[in-house]
């Protein structure tokens, strides 16, 4: 007997339009339980030969009735459907794929679900709140103070930065940045946790830090050519190349972060020294000239 094979009898007496309410009865519900089996349900539907447009305007639909600054760059999404949002973006992205689209790449669109599905699975409900939207505003000023011309605004497919602060805990991660639909979601950290990975607000620049890497290099696992000759070479010169978008974050992090009120939040400036947080800041300055 195959696994999951009652639900998908179920799905399967789904006509088109029901298909289309309970998708968007699953985001409107917005709980963990729901979230899991919508994308359940998508990974099915794209196991079938299921119309993907009545899948597309479903998702779309919910995205335009709660996503309504969704155009204008460093919008914050917060509040009780946010997973929801993230989740009806995350699918968008999914479906409208060039790959998905042109070449029918079910099996590229099952890895991502998947991956999904387990993100989704490991969020936990919790009592503690995610960094407020007056701290973001603080944090987006800060950038917008070191790149007064706001380059990471849209990314190469000009979507806009957005983002989204999560009501849930994961054990997985704290935050990602996902550069096809420019998005930074960040979980809710719990103080405890906070001690040992670093606070919510300079794990927020972090993410910022990648999709300024990735305005750059068009790829989430290649630092610009420069980092490597002005940064690298002298601070890290033993950094494997895997690890060295990581360094270009928190070195952007430091670079933002440093004389600003949220210098305490940021553990590497003082460790580092003034010498390398200068050279750091330097390098910074210089490539958001360039770009
Ligand atoms: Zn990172």
């Amino acid at each position: 007997m195959k696994k999951n094979s009652v639900k998908n009898e179920y799905f399967d007496l789904l006509t088109e339009n029901d298909l289309y309410f309970y998708i968007i009865e699953l985001l409107e519900a917005g709980t963990l339980n729901s979230l899991v089996e919508l994308v359940d349900l998508i990974i099915y539907t794209n196991q079938q030969n299921i119309n993907v447009d009545i899948l597309k305007q479903a998702f779309l639909e919910f995205i335009t009735d709660n996503d309504y600054l969704n155009l204008l760059p460093f919008t914050h999404i917060q509040g009780s459907n946010t997973l929801s949002l993230f989740v009806a973006r995350y699918i968008v992205m999914v479906l409208f794929s060039p790959a998905i689209e042109g070449r029918n790449d079910k099996k590229d669109a099952d890895t991502a679900y998947h991956i999904l599905l387990n993100d989704v699975k490991n969020y936990k409900e919790t009592d503690k709140k995610p960094l407020s939207h007056k701290t973001i505003k603080g944090l987006v000023s800060v950038y917008e103070n070191f790149d007064k011309k706001r380059k990471i605004s849209y990314n190469q497919y000009d979507q806009p930065l957005t983002i989204f602060t999560i009501d849930f805990e994961s054990d997985l991660g704290n935050s990602v940045y996902h550069p096809a639909s420019n998005l930074i979601l960040l979980n809710t950290i719990p103080f405890e946790k906070q001690a040992k990975v670093g606070s919510a607000e300079y794990i927020f620049i972090h993410e910022l830090g990648h999709a300024l890497q990735c305005k750059i290099t068009e790829n989430d696992f290649k630092v610009p050519q420069s980092f490597k000759s002005k940064v690298v070479k002298y601070i890290f010169p033993e950094a494997p190349d895997e690890v060295l978008p990581e360094i270009f974050a928190d070195c952007f992090s430091i670079a933002l972060m440093n004389g600003t009120k949220y210098e305490d939040k940021n553990l590497f400036i003082k460790s580092f020294g003034n010498v390398r947080v200068e050279m750091i800041e330097t390098y910074f300055k210089k490539l958001i000239e360039k770009i």
